[in-house]
Formats: structure tokens, sequence, C-alpha cells
């Protein structure tokens, strides 16, 4: 039998191998992080948002809001690699998957959505109605470890705290995977087949390797922008049509596109820690509530010439971001930033918004992010105020940055297969196919599936 190495244990790996070792393929998953208990207790020791978020078994989306949304569009473009109605089923069998093992069931599209649409439409700006669910953070790990408890009946192995160091290949076809385990020994998996999806956190290492292979690459657009935190009752009539609002904004100045994502109804703003820089991020619980909901709120930037390298600057400005907020995100009320002044906690306690993460800086966004950027969430927030009254207040708070790297994009074939390398598919955020729990989920099914037709066939 033909052996399966799948690298990541995120939602596209371990729908992949959920796939492969129902259908009785031999699987080995490899999970570079901890196992869900043991990152549930790690995350409860980390003073602020650590690792251990984006890092384990689950993938980084685990300890996460856990909001999914059923679009074969949102969370990237699935309609690339299926047609429409196969990528819907795609994400018709990941919520199924999801719900046996403890999600909500309920996903429907407000009545109100399409009265939203029309309203926004008619400001300039465009609403995106999507079937979405709430898993929640507390209840995702939950649904996690039962997956994994299936999976394992059906026979998958699975290799926690061992991090893929090396895809081997020989005469144009995928040989094995070079690993090292916790106590730091390495060894080599035989593998007729390889699912490289490790994520936002190894998408370096994937392209360092496929340079290393020949394998071509292309960068994709990079997000960045900042996590806005209002009022409750600022967002409540739109997230009460949809619990993650989806606006799209095209500012007149630069004609940028910005957009609302991952918005989080009386949720938390948390620092994720990446080393050399950090980044916020926003959840919210099942049962634990503040007063605030926030938001990401993100430009688009593509580079073209001479420069490509959309992850290199998106991380440059998160450095000189981490830089200007002495190692914290930087948080600044808008009064402030419109006023062309720093935040201080003075400041920031006369707003009506009292912060969810104290963990950051006051400080100034206009010192830590390009001009064109700042102008473009200036801007889109008092677009988007035509919609969503009071989101352009003084009080309301950013913080900066926020960044969502979709950076690379390995040259692939629709079914995720890269074009030079035979048996070596990628899936998820790390492979830049995907942006989200469902989509990712989806790409590591079409892989997987792939992998069924020709085991098959063979
Ligand atoms: C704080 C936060 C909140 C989020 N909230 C939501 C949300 O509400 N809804 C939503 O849809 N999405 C959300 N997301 C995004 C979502 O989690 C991701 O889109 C999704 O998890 C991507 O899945 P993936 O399998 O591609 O990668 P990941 O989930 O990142 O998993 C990749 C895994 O691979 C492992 N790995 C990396 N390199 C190696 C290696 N060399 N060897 C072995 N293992 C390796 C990593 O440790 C990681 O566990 C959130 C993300 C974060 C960080």
């Amino acid at each position: 039998m033909s052996k399966i190495v799948i690298i990541g244990g995120g939602p596209a790996g371990m729908f992949a191998a959920y796939e492969l070792s129902k259908n009785g393929q031999e699987v080995t998953l490899i999970e570079s992080g901890l196992d869900v208990e043991d990152r549930r207790k790690a995350i409860a020791k980390e003073d602020s948002a650590g690792p251990h978020y984006i890092s384990g078994m689950g993938g980084s989306g685990t300890f996460s809001d856990g909001k999914m949304n059923l679009h074969p569009q949102i969370g990237g473009d699935l309609t690339e690699f299926a047609p429409r109605s196969e990528a819907e089923s795609l994400i018709l069998y990941v919520d199924r998957i999801f719900t046996a093992h403890g999600a909500p069931k309920e996903a429907e599209i407000s009545p109100d959505a399409r009265k939203l649409e029309i309203r926004a439409m008619r400001e300039g700006l465009k609403y995106i109605p999507i079937r979405q669910k709430h898993v929640g953070s507390d209840l995702l790990p939950d649904v996690v470890s039962s997956i994994r408890k299936e999976m394992e009946s059906f026979g998958l192995k699975v290799l926690i705290g061992t991090s893929a160091t090396d895809i081997t290949v020989e005469k144009g076809r995928v040989s094995g995977v070079k690993i090292r385990d916790k106590k730091g020994k390495e060894s080599t998996l035989p593998a007729d087949y390889v699912i490289a999806a490790p994520g936002r956190a190894g998408s370096q290492w994937l392209l360092d390797l496929a340079k290393e292979k020949g394998i071509g690459f292309r960068y994709g657009p990079l997000d960045i922008g900042v996590r806005v935190e209002v009022p409750n009752e600022v967002m409540e009539e739109v997230t009460k049509i949809s619990w993650d609002p989806k606006f799209h904004v095209r500012t007149k100045r630069y004609d940028d596109f910005v957009r609302t994502f991952c918005t989080n109804p009386s949720g938390f703003v948390i620092t994720e820690n990446y080393g050399k820089f950090v980044s916020v991020n926003g959840h919210s619980m099942k049962n634990k509530y503040s007063n605030n909901t926030n938001f990401a709120f993100l430009v688009r930037i593509s580079l073209t010439h001479p420069v490509e390298n959309t992850t290199q600057y998106g991380r440059s400005i998160c450095m000189l971001a981490t830089t200007i907020g002495g190692g914290k995100a930087i948080l600044q009320r808008l009064g402030d930033l419109k006023a062309g002044h720093r935040s201080t906690w003075e400041r920031i306690e006369k707003s009506y918004v009292e912060p969810t993460n104290k963990d950051v800086t006051p400080g100034d966004i206009a010192m830590a992010l390009p001009a064109r950027i700042v102008g473009d969430l200036v801007e889109g927030l008092d677009m988007l105020a035509k919609v969503v009254p009071g989101v352009n207040d003084q009080s309301t708070l950013l913080y900066a940055p926020e960044a969502k790297f979709k950076s690379i994009r390995l040259e692939i074939t629709k079914k995720l297969e890269a074009a030079q390398v035979k048996n070596l598919f990628t899936a998820g955020d790390g492979a830049g196919v995907s942006g989200g729990i469902i989509p990712a989920a989806a790409t590591g099914l079409i892989a997987a599936k792939e992998i069924l037709r020709r085991e098959k066939d063979a």
C-alpha cells in the first residue's frame, strides 16, 4: 500500500488525513506543535498569546473564535480548483464532519441580509451575505480532539512534536519526508505521496523548500491594517444579521481594496507573537463576553516591480510597528490618529471603549504603517460608517499591526499538486490557497480525493 505523509495538523492536514485514513490508506500526520490538551494548558500559562495559539494539533484556528464561513469564495476561492457545485459540496462535507463532532448545526442567512446588501450598495460599499456558524474558542478544541479520535480509529498515525525539515524528491517524484522529533532525533519517513499543509507558521519553510526544489511560486497579496474595537452597540445591527459581516470598500483616494474580516461580537483582541514581530488578532468565546466588538480592517497590497515579495514587505511593516510599540502592539484612538497625535493611556481612558487588550503600547499608528495604508483605513472607516454609524467615532480603538500573509502560491495544478514534483500536494493557508478554517479543510480534501482517485486507478 502507498505511504502518505501529511505535514501539519491544522484543518487542511486534518481533513486530508480524515478522508484518506477513512478510506483505508496508510497515513502519517506530523505536527510540530503540541497536542490539543497540552496546548490548552500552555496557552493558559501564557501572558499574551504565544506560539501555541498558532501552532499545534488542530492548527492556528483551534483556540480562535471558530467562526465558520460556509461560502466557496470567502477565505480563498475554491472555484479555482473545482466547479462551483463541487466546491459547495466540499464545504457541506466539511461542515457535516465538524457538526458530527460537536459544532453547532444552525447556519442560516438572515432575511435582513439582502436589505443590508442594498443599503451598502447605495453607499458605495459591498456587503456579502454568507451562511455562517460560530463554534467558539472554548468549544473548538473539543471538536478537534473528537475528530482526531475518530481518525485514529481509522488507523491514522499521528506524530506530535515532530517537525518536517525537508521533503526528499527522486526523479521528479516525492520520496520521503525528513523529520525531527521532540527529542531532536532525525529520521526520514518514506512517502509515495506528501501533502504539505504547514499553515502560516510554516509558509516561509515551504517557500524555502520550493526554491531549493525548483518548484515555481508567486507571491500572493498581503492584507494589512488594524483591528478595530467598538462598543457592541455600534455593530449590533449588522452582527445580528451576520455574526461576521463581510464589507468590501474601495477607497477613493488610492482606489485600494479594504475589507472587514474576522468580526468578534463581545470579543477580545489578542496579540500574536511571531518571534521578530507581533501582530494582533481577535476572538470571541462561547461563555465569556466583553462589551466590545472587534474586527480586522485590512488593506490589500499586491507588489509587482521591482519587489514582488509581499511577505517580506508585510514583515518589515510589522517589525517597524513592533519597534515603535516597544515590542508590543500599538493602540490608538481613531480621534488621536485623525488629530495627528499619539495616544497615551490618559487619552485612551477618555474613550468610551475600554480596550480588551491592555498588553499594548498606546502610540501613533501613523508612525508604524505606511501613509497609504493609514489613509485607506481612515477613509475606509468613514465610508463604513455610512452603513455602520459610529464606527468612525473618535473613541474607536485601533490596534496595529494586523497582517494576513497569503504569502506564496506554489505553482500547482487544479488538484493542488506541485507542477514540478509529482505526488507532492499542498493545501491550506501556508500554500496560499486558503485563509480560513473551512476553505483550508476543503483544500485538504481536494488533495486527498485526488490521491484516492490515483490509488483506485493504480
Ligand atoms: C487567532 C486566530 C483566529 C482565527 N480565527 C478564525 C476564525 O474564526 N474562522 C476561520 O475560518 N479562520 C480563523 N483563523 C484562520 C484559520 O485558523 C486558518 O485559516 C486555518 O487554521 C488554516 O489552516 P491550515 O491547516 O492551512 O494551517 P494551520 O491551521 O496554521 O495549521 C498548520 C499546522 O502545521 C504545523 N506545522 C507548520 N510547519 C510544520 C512543519 N515543518 N512540520 C510539522 N508541522 C508543521 C503548525 O504547527 C500548525 O499546527 C484564525 C487564525 C488565528 C491565528
